[in-house]
């Protein structure tokens, strides 16, 4: 490695932003990321280290599984080292869920991690994987003064923002802003200059090493609620072999309704071990059980609150929590602690 120049390692999972029109058919096809540069020829001026990393085959990012994020943690460990900061290019449709899983797996991560993508293929006129994939790139590269990673963090950057992957939505299906983190302000903004939030990044403690983490436990459901659903589908979906955990998205600032076999099913599920977790279905705020009469008998029915946690964040915790066989107690109770960003405890 030549001694001062910034590396990135690019890992290149799938979707859109890998695609190049084929000038004979008119199709889109994912291009090979040996050929990179060929393809961004602006990434020669960055005089830095890239390499990259192309899973093979590529995938569209609905078919996203945690082998895949396993596999994604191995690649970061194994060249973790070699590397300033990794950017992964990844579709658009389940980024935020990677994105999560990935801040709980790596602990004690010192260096960033970026994901990117975009809506329009990079080989196609109007592209916004270009601005994108570079500004990425240079983020990950970033270093502080004092010489360490400006971004240590798992995050995404779409459309000039910068935000911790954890606290992110997909947001839009059409527009190139697609991504929001409603209940956390952004980590940087790119116009002129990427303007950096220090105070706001978190920050690692160097004398700890990354700590890959790899197990997951998908017995879990997301079930939402809505006026009218029957007292049938939520039993036999609290009563599905093998469940060990709900996100349960309730209404406003985490309420529900006051109906008995409503309770009765959440009180039966929790005394029978299973962790159910509630967020709301707003994208924005902060689950407050003890609120309203309606939250606080979820409570009372052993509930768990969520705080403002995302969908993508808090699912992918409890199947991260459950992977690594803690107990019931210990589970409930790290539901309830920032892990890596994903929460903010408020008391009110
Ligand atoms: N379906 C694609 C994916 O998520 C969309 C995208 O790349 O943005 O893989």
């Amino acid at each position: 490695m030549i001694e001062n120049t910034p590396s990135v390692l690019i890992i290149y999972t799938g979707g859109t932003i890998g695609m190049i029109e084929n000038p004979e058919t008119g199709a889109l096809e994912n291009f090979n990321f040996d050929h990179l540069l060929e393809h961004v020829p602006e990434l020669k001026r960055f005089n830095y280290r890239i390499l990259s990393y192309q899973f093979n085959p590529p995938i569209d990012s609905s078919d996203m599984e945690p082998s895949f994020w396993a596999k994604l943690v191995k690649i970061i460990n194994y060249n973790y080292e070699h590397f300033d900061g990794f950017v992964i290019l990844h579709g658009t449709d389940t980024m935020s869920y990677t994105a999560a899983a990935l801040s709980f797996m790596l602990e004690n991560l010192s260096k960033p991690v970026i994901l990117t993508g975009s809506q329009l293929p990079i080989g196609t006129l109007r592209t916004d994987g270009k601005e994108n994939l570079i500004t990425a790139i240079e983020i990950a590269a970033a270093k502080n003064s004092s010489g360490t990673a400006m971004v240590p963090e798992v995050c995404i950057f779409f459309e000039n923002h910068l935000m911790r992957g954890n606290r992110t939505c997909k947001i839009n299906a059409e527009n190139f802003n697609a991504f929001r983190s409603f209940n956390y302000p952004p980590l940087a903004r790119a116009g002129i200059h990427i303007k950096y939030e220090p105070g706001l990044i978190r920050q690692p403690d160097p004398s700890k090493p990354l700590k890959p983490h790899y197990l997951f436990d998908t017995n879990v459901v997301i079930l939402t609620l809505f006026p009218g659903i029957q007292q049938e589908i939520i039993t036999s979906v609290l009563h599905v072999q093998g469940l060990k955990a709900v996100v349960l998205k309730t209404f406003g600032s985490g309420n529900a309704p006051q109906k008995a076999w409503f309770i009765n099913l959440l009180r039966d599920a929790t005394e029978r071990g299973i962790i159910i977790v509630n967020i709301t279905q707003c994208s924005s705020g902060i689950v407050e059980m003890e609120r309203y009469e309606t939250g606080l008998q979820l409570l009372q029915a052993g509930v768990i609150s969520g705080y403002d946690s995302t969908p993508e964040a808090a699912v992918t915790k409890l199947m991260f929590l459950l992977g690594h066989g803690l107990s019931n107690a210990e589970i409930r109770q790290r539901m309830n602690s920032n892990m890596a960003g994903e929460i903010t405890k408020r008391i009110f």
